[in-house]
Order: C-alpha cells, then structure tokens, then sequence
C-alpha cells in the first residue's frame, strides 16, 4: 500500500468529516472512537500517512516514540489510574481495518486477556 492511500482519517486531520478531537499536536491526532469498546478508548494517530506499523522506518523513530509518550500522557488525562491497554493492530491477521497507522488507548474496565 502506498503512502499516498487515503483513509477515512486522513479526512479527520484534514477537518473534512467530524471527530471528536481531544488532542492535536504538529505530529499526532487524537480523537474518541466511534465504537468505542471500553469506557475510554481513544485512538491516537500520526500526521503522517504510514498505513501500518509494519511500513513504519527508521526514519520514523522519534514520530513512534513521540506517540507512545503521547499515549502515556492521554491516559493519564483521562483518569486512567488503575491502568489501561495501548494497541496497535497491524494488517489483516492483526485486525486492522483502517489502513493509517493508529494507536487505540483502552480504559476504564477490567480487560481481557489473550484479545479474540
Ligand atoms: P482497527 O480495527 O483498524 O485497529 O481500528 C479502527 C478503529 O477506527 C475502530 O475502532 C473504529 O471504530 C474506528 N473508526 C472507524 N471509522 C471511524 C470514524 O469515522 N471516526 C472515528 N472516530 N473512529 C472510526
């Protein structure tokens, strides 16, 4: 897939269709999930389009490290005190159906483990 494919949230970072946006920076987005699967489940995006972490490079160290710290400091807004699940399914055996690389931040329940 190239770096070029639109996604649905290529069209949220761009205003053209509504999210509700909790957190913007010049590198990342955040936004609430529409189907949200927990009492708090965010999904955290990179600006830049990378279809999955499995096209993620080098180049893109501090972007991915940048995210995760984001990641830490959303949950930690959200109340998230007793912990939280961050996941970022990749290609089609990973359940990813959005093809821009996206960090889920999942909290406010007791989760499962071993996921479907
Ligand atoms: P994936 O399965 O690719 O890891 O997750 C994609 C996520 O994007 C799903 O949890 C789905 O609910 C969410 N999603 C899909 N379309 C939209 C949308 O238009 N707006 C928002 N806020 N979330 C979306």
């Amino acid at each position: 897939m190239s770096e070029t494919t639109e996604t649905i949230f290529s069209k949220i970072i761009r205003r053209e269709i509504p999210a509700d946006i909790i957190y913007e920076d010049n590198l990342v987005l955040a936004f609430k999930d529409i189907h949200p699967q927990a009492p708090v489940h965010i999904l955290l995006i990179p600006k830049k389009t990378i279809p999955t972490l499995a096209d993620a490079e080098s180049e893109d160290h501090a972007l991915l490290g940048h995210l995760l710290l984001t990641a830490k400091r959303l949950a930690e807004e959200a109340g998230l005190k007793n912990g939280y699940r961050v996941v970022i399914n990749t290609g089609d055996d990973g359940g990813q159906t959005v093809h821009h690389l996206h960090v889920h931040i999942l909290g406010g329940r007791q989760l499962n483990w071993p996921p479907g």
